[in-house]
C-alpha cells in the first residue's frame, strides 16, 4: 500500500510520529544518553551498522529522529540530521566535505558567524572563499567560471533582505560540479524550498521560527541521502554536533504550530512594511514582499510568502537609529529573530560590527539601519509602538 501524501499542515502535526508500546498521544521524550542491547551479538552488530537499533544519543535518538523525519517531510528532503545549533549545522555541512585547496564561492550578505567561518576559520585549513555580491548574476558567472567545490548563500539575507536567484546560481554551480548550500532561515521552510529550486543542501537555525518562542538552540542539515547520511553523518557522529533530545522534542512540538505562527507574523510584517514606507522619517525599507524591494519580482517567483523579517533605514544615521530603539516600549532590543516577541536590532553596531566599514557599506548596512523581527503581538500595537518611537526624532 502506498502511503498517502498529506499536505503541509498535516505533515507538521503527524509526520515522523513513532509511538512506543505505551501508545502515548504526544510524541515521547527519550532523555537517555545510551541504549541497551539484548545480547553481546546485537551490540557487536550495532557497531557494524548492521542492526536497526539506537547506539548512543550523539549518533541518534528516537525523539531526535522524529524531529528529523518531520523536518525532512516539510522540506521534501530525502534526509535530515538535527544539530545543537544553526552554526553547528553550517560548520558541519561545510567541514564534512571540504579539504585543503578547495575553493568556495559565497554571497557576501551573510549571517555574521557564517561570514566568520568562511573568512577566518576555513582559511586556516587552506580552504579559500571568494565573497561576491549575490544579487549580481554577472558576479556569479565570473566567480563560477573557475572551479569551485561549494556555493554558499543566504536568501533573503541577514540583515538587509537581499535575494539571490537560487535556480540560476544552482544551474551555474552544477556545470562545475559544485554543491549549492542555502541558509534558508529568513524564508523559513514554509515559504521557500531551495531543494526544489536546484540547491543540494539546506541548513536551518531551528532556534529561529521553528522553535519560534525564543527558548532553545538547534539546527538542521537537509538534502539527498548520499550527502546527509554518507558524507555529513560520519562527521557529525564523531565531532559531537548532536542536538539534545529535549531541544528536539520542544521543536518537534513547535513544528505543529509553525504554519499558523509564521503566517500571522508574515501578515503583520507586510502591514508594518507598508506603514513604514509612507513614514517621513524612513529613508528606505527592505521587505521582499513590498513593491519597493528591487528584487520583488524574484521574491514572487521563488518564495511563496515573504516572511517575518524586515529592515528599514531612518533619516539621521546611528544617532537617530539609537533614539528610535531606545524609545521602543513594546518591541525589545535583541539580536535574536523568529521569536513570538517582536525584536529590533542595530546590525551596524551589533551582529555585523566585526565587519570592516567598507564591507558593511557594500552590504548596505548603515548607521541608520534597523532590523525588525516581527512577532505575534497585535499589528496595531506594533505600529503604534514604532510610531511613537519614530516621533521621538522630532519634526525637522
Ligand atoms: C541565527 C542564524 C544562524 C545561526 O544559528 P544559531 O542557531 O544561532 O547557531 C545562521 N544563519 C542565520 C540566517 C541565522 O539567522
Amino acid at each position: 500500500m502506498t502511503r498517502k501524501e498529506y499536505r503541509t499542515a498535516t505533515k507538521l502535526v503527524r509526520g515522523g510520529v513513532k509511538r512506543s508500546a505505551n501508545q502515548e498521544t504526544a510524541e515521547a521524550l527519550y532523555m537517555t544518553s545510551g541504549f541497551v542491547y539484548s545480547s553481546a551479538e546485537e551490540a557487536a552488530a550495532a557497531f557494524r551498522d548492521e542492526a536497526d537499533v539506537f547506539v548512543y544519543s550523539r549518533f541518534g535518538n528516537p525523539t531526535i529522529k522524529m524531529f528529523e523525519e518531520r523536518l525532512a517531510l516539510l522540506e521534501g528532503a530525502e534526509a535530515c540530521r538535527a544539530t545543537g545549533s544553526g552554526m553547528a549545522a553550517v560548520f558541519g555541512a561545510m567541514a564534512c566535505q571540504l579539504e585543503a585547496g578547495d575553493r568556495v564561492v559565497a554571497s557576501r550578505a551573510l549571517f555574521g558567524a557564517c561570514h566568520a567561518i568562511l573568512t577566518k576559520i576555513l582559511p586556516r585549513w587552506g580552504i579559500v572563499t571568494e565573497l561576491i555580491d549575490g544579487t549580481d548574476m554577472a558576479a556569479w558567472e565570473t566567480a563560477l567560471a573557475k572551479s569551485a567545490k561549494l556555493v554558499f548563500l543566504e536568501s533573503p539575507s541577514n540583515p538587509v533582505l537581499d535575494l539571490v536567484d537560487i535556480k540560476a546560481v544552482a544551474t551555474l554551480a552544477h556545470k562545475l560540479g559544485a554543491l549549492v548550500m542555502v541558509d534558508n532561515v529568513f524564508a523559513s521552510p514554509l515559504y521557500q524550498q531551495p531543494l526544489a529550486l536546484g540547491a543540494d543542501i539546506v541548513i536551518y537555525s531551528t532556534t529561529k521560527h521553528i522553535d519560534g518562542q525564543g527558548r532553545l538552540l538547534g539546527g538542521a542539515v537537509l538534502g539527498k541521502r548520499d550527502f546527509v547520511e554518507d558524507v555529513f553523518l560520519p562527521f557529525y557522529r564523531q565531532t559531537g554536533a548532536a542536538i539534545s533530545a529535549f531541544n528536539a522534542w520542544v521543536m518537534l512540538k513547535s513544528l505543529e504550530t509553525l504554519p499558523l505562527r509564521v503566517a500571522a507574523q508574515t501578515e503583520t510584517a507586510g502591514k508594518i512594511a507598508g506603514w513604514l514606507f509612507q513614514h517621513l522619517k524612513i529613508k528606505k525599507i527592505s521587505y521582499p514582499g513590498h513593491s519597493s524591494h528591487p528584487q520583488h519580482e524574484l521574491a514572487k517567483q521563488q518564495m511563496s510568502g515573504f516572511g517575518s523579517l524586515l529592515a528599514f533605514e531612518v533619516d539621521g544615521g546611528e544617532a537617530a537609529a539609537f533614539t528610535v530603539l531606545n524609545n521602543l516600549q513594546l518591541i525589545d532590543i535583541s539580536n535574536n529573530l523568529g521569536d513570538s516577541k517582536s525584536l529590533a536590532c542595530h546590525p551596524y553596531t551589533t551582529t555585523h560590527s566585526n565587519m570592516s566599514p567598507e564591507d558593511r557599506a557594500s552590504l548596505g548596512i548603515s548607521g541608520g539601519h534597523i532590523r525588525l523581527s516581527v512577532g505575534l503581538e497585535d499589528a496595531d500595537d506594533l505600529i503604534e509602538d514604532l510610531g511613537q518611537a519614530l516621533a521621538a526624532l522630532g519634526t525637522r
